[in-house]
């Protein structure tokens, strides 16, 4: 792929997040079932559902500017899972593992974060009015996940059990 516009790099780094979310569908139900507290659980079976429309979302974009989902694997969501992937075949406290897997979610969502931030400048450069409305209902999904783990952070750690 040639980049040689601001759009090629658009549609170049929705690709990217396409993959990124079409592998965390994947690794998001062994995650929560990985979880022991509830709420942990819970929280990453909502954002399985969230995810399945990041996924959809991306579709309709990358259909505005005339492009397919198709292209190169998200190498850094394969390491960043790699590494939630290790942690789950660990023994150990349930508390302290449940937290590793909160280190594990909320890496997801920065880098996530950070994929979508670029995007929604980009859709704001090139005047995509409909991605950006689109992308930006998919950020703001992305950043309250990532405040409600930091949340879950405090309390699925039992600071009496964990000392
Ligand atoms: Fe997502
Ligand atoms: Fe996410």
């Amino acid at each position: 792929m040639n980049l040689n516009t601001l759009s090629d790099l658009y549609v170049h780094e929705l690709k990217d997040l396409y993959s990124a979310e079409k592998q965390l569908l994947k690794a998001l139900p062994k995650m929560a079932k990985a979880a022991t507290n509830a709420d942990l659980k819970a929280g990453f079976q909502q954002h399985l559902e969230e995810t399945k429309e990041h996924a959809a979302r991306l579709e309709k974009v990358l259909a505005g500017r005339e492009a397919s989902t198709r292209g190169p694997k998200c190498k850094a969501m394969e390491g960043l899972i790699a590494e939630g992937s290790d942690l789950m075949e660990e023994e150990g406290d349930p508390e302290v593992l449940d937290a590793g897997l909160i280190v594990a979610a909320q890496k997801v969502e920065h880098y996530e974060i950070a994929g979508y931030g670029s995007v929604c400048t980009f859709a704001k450069l090139l005047g995509d009015k409909a991605g950006l409305e689109l992308l930006k209902l998919t950020i703001n999904e992305e950043e309250s996940t990532d405040k409600k783990l930091t949340k879950l952070a405090t309390s699925v750690i039992n600071l009496e059990a964990s000392k």
